[in-house]
């Protein structure tokens, strides 16, 4: 899952990068508004942490141009703690939460990954498909009642398919939702990925749950 943060405090820039790199997250930073609103408008994140206060073009302003654009993507504002004004202007531009600073992280993660799921349609921490379940907050996998155990890569792409589930995931969309642009990859890699996962995921069952489309991509069958 790929977020962008547009904030030009650079310290807490860099402590939500790290914070969410924990988390298995891929982050890109903007320390300012025009770069910013550029990055979202350009690149498909599945959310923006946004500040207020910004250098060039304000948060409000990046948030009703995206909307403007019908750029849906889920944004959390980051307020001044206090600013009952800030916080209503936000939500009522387009906002989908907002977080006062200074704000404990794991709050932060929490708001973000409801914000996220809910932008998916998929309000509940628990995925369910089938018989396969998907714990997103302690990133755990059982199908059929017996736990699989998955690399980090392999849970964020498993999450990502089933987050999409009844859709193509083209191996673009792959790249950029779930590998980290910085660093060199080999396109192998999603496929051996992918290989691994089913090996682990559907070796033993009858219902294959990751279908190959072919030239086009991946998909996780939901139930209709
Ligand atoms: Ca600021």
């Amino acid at each position: 899952m790929k977020i962008l943060i547009i904030e030009d405090e650079k310290r807490l820039a860099a402590v939500l990068k790290k914070g969410l790199e924990e988390n298995a997250f891929t982050v890109d930073i903007s320390h300012d508004g025009e770069e910013g609103l550029y990055m979202a408008e350009t690149f498909p994140y599945d959310a923006i942490l946004l500040d207020i206060m910004l250098p060039f073009i304000d948060g409000f302003t990046i948030l009703s141009k995206l909307r403007a654009k019908g750029i849906g993507v889920p944004v959390l504002m980051l307020t001044a703690r206090g600013e009952v004004e800030d916080r209503i202007k936000g939500l009522n531009t387009g906002a989908d939460d907002y977080i006062a600073k200074p704000f404990d992280f794991s709050e932060l993660l929490a708001r973000l990954k409801s914000v996220i799921r809910r932008s998916k349609g998929k309000p509940q921490p628990l995925l369910v498909i089938g018989d396969l379940t998907i714990d997103t907050n302690s990133r755990s996998v059982r199908r059929a009642g017996r736990e699989v155990r998955l690399s980090a890569t392999e849970y964020n792409l498993l999450e990502y398919l089933a987050l999409n589930t009844n859709r193509v995931i083209s191996r673009s969309e792959i790249i950029e939702h779930i590998y980290d642009t910085e660093h060199d990859y080999n396109s192998n890699l999603i496929d051996v990925n992918i290989s691994n996962l089913r090996n682990k995921l559907d070796k033993g069952f009858d219902r294959q749950l990751i279908s190959t489309i072919r030239g086009a991509g991946y998909m996780l069958k939901g139930d209709a």
